[in-house]
């Protein structure tokens, strides 16, 4: 027996098992075209996650400065660091999913 990766959610299972035990795949009868559709199935998934950890990116950068522009905190104080942290890690996490979605086409 040994330990191979489930095609779809790409845990570890025994190469003998009939279906996944975390995701429940079958994989008795499975065709080259299923293969692809999971591969597929998977890759979609993965980018709708990035594209929504992307939109909560943006959404940081635009509260961090909607209140430094409309509040204008005074400079060094908590809220000031607040907003400041807010756009630097949204923009970090954008430009990051930006290059993992250009890695998934
Ligand atoms: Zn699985």
């Amino acid at each position: 027996m040994a330990l191979v990766n489930c095609p779809e959610c790409k845990k570890r299972i025994s190469s003998k098992s009939k279906s996944c035990p975390h995701c429940q795949l079958n994989l008795v009868d499975l065709t080259e075209e299923d293969l692809e559709k999971v591969s597929l199935k998977r890759k979609r998934k993965t980018r709708d996650q990035v594209m929504s950890q992307n939109y909560i990116a943006v959404l940081m950068v635009l509260v961090g400065f909607s209140y430094t522009y409309w509040k204008s905190p005074q400079p060094e104080s908590i809220p000031y660091y607040a907003c400041m942290a807010s756009i630097m890690i949204g923009c970090l996490i954008y430009v990051v999913n930006r290059v993992r979605l250009a890695f998934l086409k």
